[in-house]
């Protein structure tokens, strides 16, 4: 405060202390504090970049990646990962991947020109997706690409673009199926149970049009259940087996998908998601035995391919923000209003992200509820967490923020903050600027009897 200043008033009230629980003079030692990230300044990043601002972790991403390739490369001879553009597609991060040797998933004919545009290889792109344009799948046959085909129609309209190209693209059809986690994900790709999926290979390997290399599944997301994967391992090498044996048609790889949980905690969790999700050791565990175990001759074990998105890079982003205002709720409950909404902070519908200062504080902890700067009652980025109590200005870091925020975000109400990326040695690159009014409008057009200027 400054000399001369008065203080600000606030209505006060009665609250009942129960000893033992958190109460208004908080518990000693247990309120984090998050100055800095890899080494820089909370305070300085939000001076020079605005706030609210995403904050990546390079050596982060490159530690979880590594970190996953060994759990996996250590307990199976033939492994590639896949980068799944739809979990962050900014070049800068999708560089980092494919830097570390990650091939590409995407999910779109956008998602497919921008893995091109950061030079992946043709036939380095994972092509998925149950809306496939025509197209974007001539593109992909044109490049070499591994088509993975999700539906009849899109195997109608592969089998006419061969006809039509007299190419022979290297295809893998999904395979949804029963792994005992409710509800199946049974809208994308063929049933394995009901014989759908092994009818379609049939099909694609009678037709003689093209080459069947790959199996493909991606059983859910944020996925608690190792034994899931178990599951659908055994019943991809079902149907490779089936597909060596009986159509004589060897199956070079086995793509599990992705789906493995970040270290987030699920809305509605009683414990937090570090405590309770399985490591990937854990998944690489159960998927790579299960192929191991299966009965595939040496020379015919497929290539495991793994498209992990959240598990690589939730935890290496941060969203940094600033306390706009703090209020009373009718019922006594204390709460403040944030710089970024939901529009922003798109995984708060899921997640009960962690939240921390960004200085140090003796304020008293109390259990609030962080709002977003939205007029709009579904505006919440937390309804309930303990924070000692901030003043106008200061400064909160949400954490594990990486997977799917960057590219969820809505253009809705406010603009999207700026993106850097902290590198080696400190070093700040910004890798997205803030979006500005004039480069929202760039797509509107005003027809002349609307022209008011
Ligand atoms: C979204 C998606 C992924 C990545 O999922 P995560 O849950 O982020 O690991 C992988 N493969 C496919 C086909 C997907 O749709």
């Amino acid at each position: 405060m400054k000399p001369g200043e008065k203080l600000k008033y606030e209505r006060p009230y009665l609250k009942k202390l129960n000893a033992g629980m958190m109460n208004k003079f908080g518990t000693p030692g247990t309120v984090k504090v998050t100055k800095e990230i890899e080494g820089v300044a909370v305070r300085d990043l939000l001076e020079q970049y605005g706030s609210p601002l995403f904050v990546l972790s390079e050596k982060q991403i490159r530690r979880n990646y590594q970190s996953a390739v060994r759990a996996f490369q250590t307990r199976y001879p033939s492994v590639q990962f896949a980068w799944s553009y739809k979990t962050n597609y900014l070049n800068a991060v999708c560089n980092i991947f494919h830097q570390e040797g990650s091939w590409a998933e995407v999910v779109s004919g956008f998602e497919y020109r921008k893995a091109l545009g950061n030079g992946v290889k043709g036939d380095h792109i994972i092509f998925n997706g149950p809306g496939k344009h025509k197209k974007d799948i001539l593109l992909a046959v044109e490049n070499d690409s591994l088509l993975h085909i999700d539906n009849l129609d899109e195997l109608y309209l592969v089998l006419e673009i061969c006809d039509a190209t007299g190419k022979k693209p290297r295809v893998a059809i999904r395979v949804n199926m029963d792994t005992g986690v409710y509800p199946l994900w049974d809208r994308f790709g063929f049933n394995y149970e009901n014989n759908d999926a092994w009818n379609v290979l049939n099909k694609i390997v009678s037709s003689g049009k093209m080459q069947l290399v790959g199996l493909h599944c991606h059983i859910g997301t944020f996925m608690l259940s190792v034994q899931a994967y178990r599951i659908a391992a055994a019943k991809m090498c079902d149907l490779a087996m089936r597909c060596n044996k009986i159509l004589n048609n060897p199956i070079r790889y086995i793509d599990m998908g992705g789906g493995l949980p970040s270290t987030n905690t699920l809305k509605g969790a009683y414990l937090p998601g570090v405590d309770t999700v399985p490591s990937v050791d854990d998944f690489a565990e159960a998927i790579t035995s299960a192929i191991l175990d299966y009965g595939f001759k040496q020379d015919e074990l497929p290539m495991l391919v793994m498209e992990c998105g959240r598990v690589l890079i939730d935890d290496a982003g941060y969203l940094l923000g600033t306390i706009l205002a703090n209020k009373r709720l009718s019922d006594g409950r204390q709460s403040a209003v944030v710089d970024f909404g939901v529009n922003t902070l798109f995984t708060s519908f899921w997640y009960d992200h962690t939240i921390t200062p960004a200085q140090e504080t003796n304020a008293p902890v109390e259990n609030m509820a962080i709002y977003g700067p939205l007029c709009m009652n579904i505006d919440v980025i937390r309804e309930s967490v303990n924070l000692p109590l901030m003043n106008v200005g200061d400064q909160v870091v949400v954490h594990k923020a990486g997977a799917y925020n960057m590219t969820q975000w809505m253009q809705f109400i406010t603009s999207r903050p700026a993106i850097v990326l902290i590198g080696d040695n400190r070093q700040v690159h910004q890798i997205r600027l803030a979006e500005t009014l004039e480069y929202m409008e760039i797509p509107e057009i005003v027809p002349d009897h609307l022209n008011l200027k």
